[in-house]
């Protein structure tokens, strides 16, 4: 049987051990403005589309669209809360996360 290894400490997680699944998902958001454009948007839009197709698929879609997951030990876990952002909503997501996990 394949053993589960934490993602960031490579650390060893037997059966039965403690480990949390993060899941980070982030998308570019659009606020609707668009700024004026003075040149011909149709000969713009054209040019545009062809930049798109040389650029890789992948890399498109990584910039608009990403979601990893990541299963970590308790500690791995911990720091990874330490390094988001600063906001006030963090200090109550852990702590709903606590109380969702046993
Ligand atoms: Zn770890």
């Amino acid at each position: 049987m394949n053993k589960i290894r934490c993602h960031s400490c490579a650390k060893e997680l037997p059966e039965a051990s403690l480990k949390y699944v993060v899941k980070v998902e982030s998308f570019a958001d659009f606020d609707g403005f668009l700024e004026d454009y003075s040149g011909d948007v149709e000969s713009s839009m054209v040019e545009m589309l062809k930049d798109m197709k040389d650029i890789d698929q992948k890399t498109l879609e990584s910039d608009v669209y990403h979601e990893a997951v990541f299963i970590l030990c308790k500690v791995c876990r911990d720091k990874f809360y330490k390094n988001l952002p600063e906001t006030s909503i963090t200090g109550d997501m852990d702590r709903e996360i606590k109380d969702t996990i046993h």
